[in-house]
């Protein structure tokens, strides 16, 4: 089994060069993201590796069938980045890992929450510089707010549990509401209510052409006036240039992204020496309210050991035909 690995980072390699051990497939890894530009770099592999920025659209499904790849593993839970439709014509598995750690990414979602409200970020630095002032410091009470949470999958419902630990009221949407959060004390509204009564709002559903920018002007404005907006989920789901109005005019209070709608071009690279051409996420990074992480929320070493390890058992068995579990982990 050949593997052409693409977007890989000295971690990726780390993890997976334990999981391969006992395997031993062999494994090109390519720095470079997979696209139209990189897929020429596919040479007699039987599978490639991919991770949530690199494009895989129909005119680069088909160069890679033309190539004789059979599978497709992304090692992510989102699949928003494939062609899942060209990958079943061409006759190509995809596979992924459907939940590494929810905890992660929950725990996360928190930690910019109580930065950004708590500013511990800027704490952190005044006191290195012997200032004490607590001057523009002032945060809320999370005790007692009303949480709106949107996708109460795996994350979304590791994310509620950690907040009705701060005693906060958690009013929830899903197309599939989930009963045993419902039990837990979770409301269960339509969008609209949501969007009204929370004070604060994470985003925990998949990226979808029916979700596209759920966060827009007309969404943004029925919220409450200084609402805090959470998103570790997909960039797309926030429409950037309203978010950016919403901040200018206060209606935002805070924001915190870990997911950027142009994140491709720039994150989990080093440009500190570059001339960035995005103005949008210069303008972002300008705000005093705003904490923004380069997708970073699934980074824990729990969360790299099973993806690594998930991603190689599933190659191996769709390898040995034995396929593993249909809808969680096999998309085609
Ligand atoms: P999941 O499949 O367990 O849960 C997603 C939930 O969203 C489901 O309950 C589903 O019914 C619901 N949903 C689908 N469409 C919806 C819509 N239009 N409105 C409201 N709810 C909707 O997925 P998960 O493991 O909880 O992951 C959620 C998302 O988090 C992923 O799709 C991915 O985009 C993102 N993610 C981000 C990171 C990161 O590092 N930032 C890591 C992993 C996953």
């Amino acid at each position: 089994m050949k593997i052409d690995f693409f977007s890989a980072k000295k971690y990726d390699i780390d993890f997976f060069d334990i999981a391969n051990k006992t395997t031993g497939f062999e494994i090109n890894y390519h720095e470079t993201h997979l696209g139209p530009h990189s897929v020429n770099m596919v040479n007699d592999a039987d599978a490639i590796c991919v991770f949530v920025n690199d494009k895989l659209t129909k005119a680069v499904i088909e160069q890679l069938a033309q190539k004789g790849v059979k599978i497709i593993a992304l090692r992510c839970a989102g699949f928003n980045n494939v062609d899942l439709e060209a990958a079943k014509e061409f006759n190509i598995s995809v596979c992924r890992v459907p939940a590494y750690s929810p905890q992660a990414v929950a725990e996360h979602a928190v930690a910019m929450l109580l930065t950004i409200n708590r500013k511990t970020h800027k704490a952190y630095n005044r006191v290195r510089e012997q200032n004490f002032s607590l001057n523009g410091l002032l945060g809320y009470n999370l005790f007692g707010k009303t949480v709106g949470v949107i996708g109460t999958g795996k994350i979304g419902k590791a994310f509620i549990k950690i907040m009705l630990g701060f005693s906060c009221k958690i009013l929830a949407y899903d197309v599939f509401p989930d009963s045993e959060l419902e039990k837990n004390g979770v409301t269960y509204v339509p969008l609209n209510k949501l969007f009204q009564e929370s004070n604060i709002i994470s985003l925990h559903c998949p990226l979808t052409k029916e979700n596209h920018y759920l966060i827009n002007k007309e969404s943004i404005n029925i919220m409450q006036h200084g609402i805090t907006l959470i998103n570790t989920s997909r960039g797309g789901l926030i429409n950037t240039t309203d978010v950016i109005e919403a901040l200018k005019s206060k209606q935002i209070g805070a924001l915190c992204i870990d997911v950027y709608e142009q994140e491709e071009t720039l994150f989990f690279k080093d440009l500190s020496l570059e001339i960035i051409d995005d103005d949008k996420i210069q303008r972002l990074i300008s705000f005093p309210n705003v904490l923004l992480t380069s997708h970073q929320a699934f980074f824990t070493k729990e969360a790299l050991e099973e993806i690594a390890n998930v991603t190689i058992n599933s190659i191996s068995k769709i390898d040995q035909n034995v396929m593993p579990q249909k809808d969680s982990v096999m998309l085609t």
